[in-house]
C-alpha cells in the first residue's frame, strides 16, 4: 500500500483551538507507523496538482481567490474555513496526492493508495469553499478518472455529508456518489431523497444515519445498499472519503462507531473493486487517539489483516433509514 502526504499539509494553519489542526495528521501517521502492517507500506511525497486538473472541478476565480488570500498572509472564508499563508500550497499538494496515487496504481506499484492530507476536501463545492475544505481532493481525482473514461464509485464514510462531492457530480452518471452520514447534522444536506438529477438520477445515494448509529447498522447498510448499488454501477475505480469523525469519541459528532468498525467497513468496501483500483482520502476525524486507532485499523484492513484496537459496536438506531434508502434505490 502507498500512503501519500507532504510536509506542507502540516503547515496549513487554522489557528488556535480549531478542530482541524496539524496534530490530526501526526495522529494518523503514528497510527500507521505503529500498525502491524507498517512494513507493507511505502510513504510517497505528494506533488502539486496540475492547474488543469483543479480547473476541471473548480473555476479559476475560486482558485485565484485562494492563492491571493494565502499570498496576503491568510484570512477566513467563513467562520469554520480558514486560509493561512501556506494553505494554498498545502491544498494544491493535497489535491495532487490523489492524482499521483492514480498514476502509481496505474503503474502497478501497489494494491491501494491512501492520501493522508489536509486541508480535507469533501465539503468544497465547485464554487463554494466551506467546512474546513478548500479544494475537493476526492472530486479532483474522480474527475480525472471519469474524464479518461473510467467508471468511478465514491463512498463517503465521514460522519458529515459530503455535500461538495455530491454537488459536483449530481448530474454525472459516470460517477456514483454514496454517503453514509449523521443526519440531520452539518451541513444539513444528504437526505435520502437527494438522488441526483438529469442524467445523474440514481447515481447519488444518501443513507442518513441517526445519532448513535453503531457498526452493525453501518455494515448492514454496506451489505444491503452500498454494495448492490456500487456493483450495479460496475465501477473500474473505488474512491473512499475516509473521515473518522463517526468514532464515538469524536467531539463534534454523535455517531457510535469505533476504530474496529471502521476497519471492518473498509474491508467490506475494498472487496467491491479489484486490487490496484482502490484509493482512500482522509477527510475528518478530530479526536487524536481515535484517529490513530482508526488509521491503524484501516491500513491493516487494506492489507487484508483484521486489527481490533477496540470492540465492534451494535444495537444503535438506524435500521429504518437503511431500509428507506434500500427501498428508494433498489426496489423494482
Ligand atoms: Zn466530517
Amino acid at each position: 500500500m502507498l500512503v501519500s502526504t507532504h510536509d506542507l499539509c502540516w503547515l496549513h494553519d487554522t489557528g488556535r483551538q480549531h478542530p482541524e489542526r496539524p496534530e490530526r495528521l501526526t495522529a494518523v501517521k503514528n497510527g500507521i507507523d505503529e500498525s502491524e502492517v507498517r512494513d507493507a507500506i511505502e510513504w510517497v511525497e505528494a506533488p502539486d496538482a496540475p492547474r488543469e486538473a483543479l480547473l476541471a472541478v473548480h473555476p479559476a476565480s475560486v482558485l485565484n481567490r485562494l492563492a491571493d488570500l494565502s499570498a496576503s498572509g491568510g484570512g477566513s472564508i467563513d467562520p469554520d474555513t480558514v486560509v493561512s499563508a501556506e494553505s494554498c500550497a498545502a491544498a494544491i499538494r493535497a489535491a495532487g496526492s490523489g492524482l499521483d496515487l492514480i498514476e502509481r496504481l496505474d503503474a502497478g506499484e501497489a494494491d491501494a493508495g491512501w492520501s493522508i492530507v489536509r486541508p480535507p476536501g469533501h465539503h468544497a463545492l465547485a464554487s463554494v469553499q466551506m467546512g474546513f475544505c478548500l479544494i475537493n481532493n476526492i472530486a479532483v481525482a474522480a474527475r480525472h478518472l471519469a474524464d479518461r473514461g473510467e467508471r468511478v464509485a465514491i463512498v463517503d464514510i465521514d460522519a458529515h455529508h459530503g455535500n461538495g462531492t455530491q454537488d459536483i457530480f449530481y448530474n454525472d452518471p459516470n460517477v456514483l456518489f454514496v454517503s453514509l452520514h449523521q443526519y440531520p447534522w452539518y451541513p444539513y444536506t444528504g437526505r435520502p431523497d437527494e438522488v441526483g438529477e438529469g442524467d445523474g438520477v440514481g447515481t447519488t445515494v444518501n443513507i442518513a444515519m441517526p445519532a448513535g448509529a453503531t457498526g452493525d447498522v453501518y455494515r448492514s447498510a454496506i451489505e444491503t445498499v452500498v454494495a448492490p448499488v456500487v456493483m450495479r454501477h460496475r465501477p473500474t475505480w473505488l474512491l473512499i472519503s475516509a473521515g473518522f469523525d463517526g468514532h464515538r469519541a469524536d467531539p463534534i459528532t454523535d455517531l457510535g462507531l469505533t476504530s474496529t468498525d471502521y476497519g471492518e467497513m473498509t474491508s467490506d468496501l475494498l472487496q467491491l473493486v479489484p486490487a490496484g483500483r482502490r484509493l482512500l482520502f482522509l477527510e475528518g476525524g478530530y479526536e487524536l487517539e481515535a484517529l490513530s486507532n482508526c488509521a491503524g485499523a484501516v491500513v491493516a484492513a487494506t492489507a487484508g489483516v483484521a486489527a481490533r484496537p477496540e470492540d465492534t459496536t451494535s444495537g444503535g438506531p438506524g435500521a429504518d433509514m437503511v431500509e428507506l434508502s434500500r427501498a428508494i434505490h433498489l426496489s423494482s
